[in-house]
């Protein structure tokens, strides 16, 4: 098929594979395969995996060095990867030969792969999109490195005991990663802290360095990206901390002992753990510190192989680019005019022109609680040179704010970088990248028309949208076999590499032997979760119930509380009128909490204290069940999107920028029961809204309210009996007889505007009536098999928009200006 140097590589037989591994066996655990466990059998294959990816993954950089090739630098402070053994099976050439040597070793690759522990760098959407984009970058043969760090304890593990949710430790790394390669050729040195000195050189220039610092040595860990069926492989590469000098003897010899300690646990600390917050700021200095380390080592690495090789460093653009997840990553900023202005002696409008052309940014939230903002005190303190660095910024921006709208000073007030004793960061990433997007239309219309509007305004040529997207590769052909199969046998398998080509299926929503084999397929995955429910919950659900699903992160905007509540008012209706038709329904919940997350920890508590009343209610023979499941992580969601019949899609309009949980449903079927929010909107229309359950406020309306104070919730409790009776259930004991006073912050974030500010601030029993409403329909559209499974095969069809590799031949169109490479193995 190929040829070349190293065709051992694509030619690789089973035979060869089962070699790699038997040997593998020996050498690492002293066993034959049979006497492996089944985590050693894991071992074995997974380094037997790499071994095979590493000749291609060393051709891909030939490729990229030879035709000295743009590069874009994915920054992100999350990638929420998941398990990388099975979806690198199936985008390797040779994966009908590894598969077949894993069987023919008496191996099952479902047990095997369930070893791996999930790579959980991230909290939820922002960090599975960055995994995503890597996917879909690799594939499409664009050269990209993603830039993370390398926690030692990803997203915690999430357990249930006696209903609330406890944190545990997720030690990812126990056991090694096989799939991962140390790098310390690369490591760098990342400086905190002490003071910038400066002087004056004989050509009356000033100098700036740092002086009194701590140092600390980033050492990167690459893991391999593996493109479908196109041997290219690119690299995340994540950043590890250690001390410089292990244990610095020579301040140890001038008795500053304490000094040395202090730099060992500033190692040790910087590197140990995810912040578990999703759209939320946390406001804490090891926070900080953790973003300057991977930029200062990510930018370190990227100016340096530039430099390798090119002479002229005002021309870093034309080969280098920095993306920044959110704001986390906006340091880049300073870190690369100090280094252009400190290294390379640029002078500041050369290193502010080359820097502004390297820099981009991308936007995730307009909730307030969510903008970075940093204190003067902390971040001039732990990084005086960039400190001083963005004051210069800051200084500059002010002055052409003030030159464009004179007399304005409300414009310099809003816009400033450095204003009332805080950095923010969105503020310096707009002010200096060259591009500004949001993420799906809706929200980047919003950015335009209020939260950024003065940007916009002043600077509209940076906006842009680009509407998220996900990979196929995982959320279909790996995670929905019988699914991807099926697509396959009816349109062929470039929807693999090209998700538009999916709307070919649309011919067949209306063939009625199609939809008998879309919802038997549909059965086999339901009850493939139903099994995994009954292993893990101990629950019986029934596969012939609608699965009526919300898995992401538990957050009040998100509202599973308005889908809890739904469910009390569901069992209230079933109770008083037990003779009413009712089609069952199992009600799957999915979601971790932010630790210090209070009311969303209740509302866990709540989920799993009214799937115990219901789940075990005999009368309402099964009517209604309520199951949560523990831990929800990219490996389990693989699971239950194939699953679902209903993707719960229920965030207060205007509040989610995108979601991408909305987009793995679809495209497994699921029909959207949703808001006019985020993605929902281009799903909508995508699909058409026959096709979807469109309920509740649009976005103008909430904004309209917020901007009017709020609405009065109690007017709703009082004429709404059905609400008055749920809510009423909050606090007499019903669903906590033990402690009636258990859920009462629920029900005052609701209600009182003594406990909270504002009353009912995401407009929960603004929507209940019409959400009942819309569940209504749901049920009316189930009941009707030939419409649903046509409904469900359209959503299918239709999903084609939303493939990451969309989104990035956007980014690389309008923003990266990639050229994209072939690799010959
Ligand atoms: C896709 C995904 C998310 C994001 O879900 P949303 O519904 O868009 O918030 C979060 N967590 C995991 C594990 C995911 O796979």
């Amino acid at each position: 098929m190929r040829t070349g140097l190293i065709n051992d590589v694509v030619e690789l037989t089973s035979e060869q594979f089962k070699f790699k591994v038997s040997e593998n066996a020996k050498n690492i655990f002293r066993k034959t395969i049979d006497e492996l466990d089944d985590r050693q059998k894991f071992q074995a294959v997974a380094y037997a995996v790499k071994d095979v990816i590493i000749d291609e993954w060393i051709a891909t950089h030939r490729v990229y060095d030879k035709k000295d090739v743009k590069t874009v630098y994915y920054l992100s402070m999350e990638f929420l990867m998941g398990r990388a053994l099975g979806n690198i099976i199936i985008n390797l050439s040779c994966r009908d030969e590894i598969k077949k040597a894993i069987k023919e070793l008496g191996l099952d690759i479902n047990v095997i792969e369930d070893q791996e522990p999930d790579a959980a760098l991230g909290n939820g959407g922002l960090g599975r999109l960055a995994a995503c984009f890597l996917d879909s970058l690799a594939t499409l043969g664009y050269p990209a490195y993603g830039c993370g760090i390398r926690y030692k304890y990803g997203f915690f593990q999430q357990k249930i005991e006696d209903g609330y949710q406890k944190e545990v430790p997720e030690d990812w790394l126990r056991y090694g990663n096989p799939l991962e390669v140390r790098r310390d050729e690369y490591a760098c040195e990342v400086k905190f802290g002490g003071y910038t000195r400066t002087f004056t050189d004989e050509n009356g220039r000033s100098h700036f360095t740092q002086d009194g610092y701590q140092s600390i040595r980033a050492i990167p860990y690459d893991l391999p990206i593996v493109g479908y069926s196109n041997n290219v492989v690119n690299t995340l590469r994540i950043w590890d901390a250690e001390p410089l000098v292990s244990f610095n003897l020579d301040e140890f010899d001038k008795g500053d002992y304490h000094a040395a300690v202090e730099q060992e646990n500033l190692a040790k600390t910087i590197t140990e753990v995810l912040y578990p917050n999703d759209n939320h700021m946390s406001g804490k200095e090891l926070r900080l510190k953790q973003q300057y380390f991977f930029i200062s080592a990510s930018v370190q690495t990227a100016v340096k192989k530039y430099m390798d090789k090119h002479k002229d460093i005002k021309k870093l653009h034309e080969k280098v680019v920095f993306q920044m997840n959110d704001t986390h990553p906006t340091l880049t900023v300073a870190e690369l005019m100090r280094i252009l202005m400190d290294v390379y002696m640029l002078e500041w409008d050369e290193a502010w022109e080359v820097t502004t052309k390297c820099v981009a940014y991308t936007n995730h939230t307009i909730m307030s609680e969510a903008l970075e903002k940093w204190p003067i005190e902390l971040f001039s303190r732990l990084l005086p040179r960039c400190y001083q660095i963005i004051e210069e910024i800051n200084r500059r921006f002010c002055i052409s704010i003030e030159e464009k709208y004179p007399g304005d000073r409300g414009k310099v007030e809003r816009m400033a970088i450095i204003y009332d004793g805080q950095v923010k960061m969105a503020h310096l990433a707009i002010a200096a990248g060259f591009s500004v997007n949001g993420v799906a239309r809706l929200h980047t219309e919003i950015l335009k028309n209020q939260e950024l509007k003065d940007f916009y305004e002043m600077m509209p040529e940076k906006f842009n949208n680009k509407t998220n997207g996900i990979t196929q590769r995982r959320f279909l052909l790996h995670a929905n076999p019988l699914l991807a199969e099926w697509v396959t046998g009816k349109i062929g398998d470039e929807w693999i590499t090209n998700l538009s080509h999916i709307k070919e299926l649309e011919v067949y929503a209306d063939d009625r032997k199609c939809q008998k084999e879309f919802m038997n397929i549909k059965y086999k995955n339901k009850k493939r979760l139903a099994e995994y429910i009954k292993k893990h919950n101990g629950i019986d659900v029934d596969p012939r119930s609608i699965f009526d699903v919300q898995v992401k992160r538990l957050h009040e905007y998100k509202r599973q509380l308005l889908n809890i509540l739904h469910v009390m008012y569901l069992y209230n209706e079933i109770k008083e009128h037990p003779e009413k038709e009712f089609y069952p329904r199992t009600f799957v919940f999915g979601a971790k909490a932010a630790a210090g997350y209070k009311i969303a920890k209740l509302t866990i508590k709540l989920i799993n204290s009214v799937a115990d009343v219901i789940n075990n209610d005999a009368s309402i023979e099964g009517k209604l069940k309520v199951v949560f499941i523990e831990d929800y992580k990219v490996s389990n969601a693989e699971i239950i999107f194939a699953a679902a019949d209903v993707s719960e899609q229920i965030s207060t309009a205007s509040k989610e920028a995108s979601g991408t949980g909305n987009m793995k449903f679809m495209l497994n079927g699921a029909l959207t029961l949703g808001t006019m929010d985020g993605a929902n909107v281009e799903i909508v229309e995508e699909v058409g809204e026959e096709n979807a359950f469109i309920f509740g406020l649009s976005s103008d309306e909430v904004i309209n309210y917020e901007q009017n104070g709020g609405y009065d919730p109690m007017k709703i409790f009082n004429e709404d009996m059905d609400v008055r009776k749920v809510l009423m259930q909050l606090i007499n004991g019903f669903y906590a007889p033990d402690d009636p006073e258990r859920f009462r912050d629920i029900y005052n974030s609701l209600l009182n505007t003594k406990s909270t500010d504002v009353a009912d601030r995401y407009f929960i029993l603004k929507d209940f009536r019409a959400y009942i409403e819309a569940q209504k329909a749901v049920e009316e559209a189930y009941k009707d098999e030939k419409r649903w499974a046509k409904s469900a095969i359209l959503n299918v069809a239709n999903a084609g928009k939303f493939s990451s590799d969309r989104t990035i031949e956007e980014y690389v169109k309008d923003i990266w200006k990639l050229k994209k490479v072939k690799v010959e193995v």
